[in-house]
């Protein structure tokens, strides 16, 4: 059964694409089975890997106003080795549309459990606010993977993010985990990157992961290919990192599975 893992920070430009399409590719890499869900309007997790959103047959609309099933919207991206469910601008219709409808938050959830014993994890890129498809993405996850930049107002905006989840956990998700913290586009030169570290590790302890991105502007560039850092120049950095990021997470759930007791 897949673990549903929502990216997510309110922020705009923190690396959740990257992230997302990088990651993907990083655990199919290491031979799980990865499906990426596209929750943001723009598509750039669509187009960035390799799929091109001005030209869907269908798409997240379809999923979230229940017009197709999951399994008939989901496509193979070829260039970049993992399934997506692809997005574009009509999802903004889809949340429109979802406004009157009951059970609107949980839509996603639903329309995910179809897939969920097809794949090991799911990622879902979420948009840079708290609307009804983020609330969407977080009423389906497990758990919320937050990229952030180790910057003067970051612990500020975190505060308020973990604040939207303990909210999301009273209402919609109760079960809802913290996967962990990214940190992204990081500089060690910088003595501000390494205080706001210092912080994190001190409030979020191994909630932090040891794999950090660096600034690397293959990452940057891989986009405008289509295609994942691990497909444009794998030698690169950045896609070292995300190698890195997915090691470190599947060794992680490898262990919280072996620590839950075994049902007699
Ligand atoms: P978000 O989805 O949070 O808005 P993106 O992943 O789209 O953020 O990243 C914002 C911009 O920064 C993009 O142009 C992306 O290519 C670039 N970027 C993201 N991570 C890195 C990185 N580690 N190094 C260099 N550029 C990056
Ligand atoms: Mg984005």
């Amino acid at each position: 059964m897949a673990r549903v893992i929502a990216v997510t920070n309110q922020k705009g430009g923190v690396g959740k694409t990257t992230t997302c399409v990088n990651l993907a590719a990083s655990l199919s890499a290491t031979k799980r089975r990865v499906l990426l869900v596209d929750m943001d309007p723009q598509g750039n997790a669509t187009m960035g890997s390799g799929v091109d959103k001005n030209a869907l047959a269908l798409s997240g609309y379809d999923v979230l106003t229940k017009r197709q099933s999951t399994a008939d919207v989901i496509v193979f991206a070829e260039a970049s080795g993992y399934d997506i469910l692809p997005a574009n601008g009509d999802l903004t219709a889809a949340e429109v549309e979802l406004m009157n409808e009951i059970g609107r938050e949980h839509r996603l959830r639903l329309q995910l459990n179809s897939v969920r014993d097809r794949y090991d994890y799911i990622l879902v890129d979420c948009p840079p606010s708290l609307n009804l498809l983020t609330v969407n993405a977080l009423s389906a996850a497990d758990s919320v993977l937050i990229p952030m930049q180790c910057e003067y107002y970051a612990l500020e905006g975190l505060a308020a993010l973990m604040n939207t989840v303990e909210q999301i956990q009273e209402t919609v998700n109760p079960e809802l985990a913290l996967e962990g913290i990214l940190r992204t586009m990081y500089d060690p030169r910088n003595s501000l990157t390494l205080d706001v570290s210092a912080q994190l590790n001190e409030y979020f302890g191994d909630k932090v992961y040891k794999a950090v991105i660096p600034r690397n502007v293959r990452l940057a560039e891989a986009p405008s290919y289509g295609v994942p850092a691990l497909k444009y120049d794998r030698a690169s950095k950045g896609a070292i990192a995300y190698l890195a990021l997915a090691g470190e997470m599947v060794r992680r759930n490898g262990q919280q599975r072996q620590a839950q007791p075994v049902a007699v």
